[in-house]
């Protein structure tokens, strides 16, 4: 049948190419298509400017469980091997070292920090250390500069800060998958999917007026994966809430990047200080935590989808409810509420987060840059009404969908890994399992990817 295929993939971010990478170098699949909406890839969150360019550890996240930790150190872990590979200069584009801490400061951070590390984090990650105010200077000069000394700061520095283009990862998951199906995977950009109908084995995909046939169909579509599994009728229990991210500007005040103690069980990190990969002149300061009724950041006609996504019912009511029972939470939503406002929003923001980190900053030095920032579509799991901490894979019958708020760019190839494993026991497909331990497993961090890899 013309139009038919193995595998249709709906989304050119990261995850979308990094899947569409794995099963053209790893697999038999002789037809895999990639849809995509926009002219190129990387539109919405996958763009370098929209996110943090943090190649996510573990070790600095302090809202993390040791467990999380432990798992997204091996996701980071797949895609250094995966950077390896690549020539010197696809390399450079892609990824730089850069210098990494978390702060504590005051009192009740430190403790934090402390018992964090100690309770084993210091274990998985060694090259982790606890550093004091004189080496906080020396590493960051300008988190010292006009302090208040009686101000007690401490710090855990890491050893494996890599700042990452994660537009131009994408866009070499894009090159990689055309070079190892020697061209033959097609891709149609401009292509919106508008719906989908069918069962393991024919699905049917409408995009741009045309129809697309499948035996599997893997939805990569950030926020709208959720709308097109309610659309097909699953996971009725799980409702969205759209956190917008946004960051401001100021000029390079930070060589590396420094974190901020978050609370554990959060999904979202504190505001942290960040280098820019594709600006080596300024420092960025974000993201802000912002709750929009839209699926994509700054895009109101996704409204009427993002409220067809919440679903707005009362165990959505009764979820809500139960998360602003937290009041971190509402401390973090309510601070936010003032930062994306023109006028006051710059000065609030600078004396609640910005000064934390560098205090010698002014209301001057920072601004709101609203060409910046994107979406995380965290899940509400109306079951255990609460927020889901990190992506969301649903997998079914024939079809997975993969929600992917932070730190979805870093978790893109294990994320891919455990979808080419699934597809190709589901539809019947060869998949080369040794080259992948080859190539992209570290062999020190065998459990966690080999489960998904054999898909326990
Ligand atoms: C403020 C912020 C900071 C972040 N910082 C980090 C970080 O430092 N490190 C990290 O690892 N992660 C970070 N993340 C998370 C990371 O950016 C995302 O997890 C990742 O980019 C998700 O990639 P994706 O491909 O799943 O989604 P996206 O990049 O959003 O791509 C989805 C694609 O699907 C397409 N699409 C949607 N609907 C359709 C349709 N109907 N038809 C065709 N195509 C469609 C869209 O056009 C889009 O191209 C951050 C996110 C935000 C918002």
């Amino acid at each position: 049948m013309q139009d038919s295929y193995d595998v249709i993939i709906v989304g050119g971010g990261i995850t979308g190419a990094s899947l569409l990478y794995m099963l053209s170098r790893y697999t038999d699949a002789k037809r895999i298509l990639l849809l995509e909406k926009f002219d190129s890839f990387a539109a919405l969150n996958s763009d370098s400017i929209n996110n943090a360019q943090t190649l996510h550890f573990g070790d600095i996240e302090t809202n993390y469980s040791l467990e999380k930790s432990r798992e997204t150190k091996e996701e980071a872990e797949i895609v250094l091997k995966y950077l390896s590979m690549l020539p010197k200069k696809e390399y450079d584009s892609i990824t730089k070292r850069c210098g990494k801490m978390v702060l504590g400061v005051g009192e009740d951070e430190i403790q934090k920090l402390d018992k964090i590390y100690d309770s084993g984090l210091k274990h998985i990650f060694p090259g982790l250390k606890k550093i004091g105010p004189n080496e906080i200077a020396k590493l960051e000069p300008n988190v010292m500069k006009k302090r208040n000394m009686e101000e007690k700061v401490q710090a855990l520095k890491s050893d494996n800060g890599q700042m990452m283009n994660f537009r131009n990862l994408t866009y070499s998951f894009v090159k990689r998958a055309k070079l190892a199906s020697k061209g033959r995977v097609p891709i149609k950009l401009n292509t919106k999917v508008t719906s989908i109908e069918g069962s393991q084995g024919d699905f049917q995909i409408l995009a741009n007026g045309k129809k697309y046939h499948s035996k599997f169909v893997v939805f990569c579509s950030g926020s709208y994966s959720l709308y097109f599994a309610k659309m097909m009728g699953y996971e009725k229990n799980l409702s969205i809430l759209c956190v917008g991210g946004n960051f401001y500007t100021a000029p390079k005040v930070l060589n590396g990047k420094v974190y901020r103690v978050q609370m554990g069980g959060i999904p979202f990190a504190a505001v942290h200080g960040d280098p820019d990969i594709t600006n080596p002149h300024i420092t960025r300061f974000g993201p802000t935590v912002t709750i929009y009724p839209e699926l994509e950041k700054g895009n109101s006609s996704t409204f009427s989808d993002y409220m067809k996504t919440f679903d707005f019912d009362l165990a959505t009511t009764s979820s809500l409810f139960n998360i602003l029972l937290n009041k971190d939470i509402r401390r973090i939503l309510w601070n936010n509420m003032f930062y994306d406002m023109p006028g006051i929003g710059t000065g609030i923001f600078l004396k609640n987060e910005v000064s934390k980190i560098v205090p010698s900053l002014t209301v001057k030095d920072v601004k709101l840059a609203p060409q910046m920032g994107g979406i995380r579509p965290q899940i509400i799991d109306e079951n255990k009404k609460a927020l889901v901490l990190g992506e969301s894979k649903i997998k079914e019958q024939g079809i997975i969908f993969n929600i992917t708020p932070s730190p979805g760019a870093t978790s893109c190839l294990a994320s891919a890994i455990e979808d080419t494993s699934y597809i190709c026991d589901q539809i019947g497909l060869n998949l080369d399992i040794k080259a992948i331990e080859r190539n992209l497993v570290n062999k020190d961090s065998m459990p966690i990817t080999m489960r998904k890899l054999k898909n326990w």
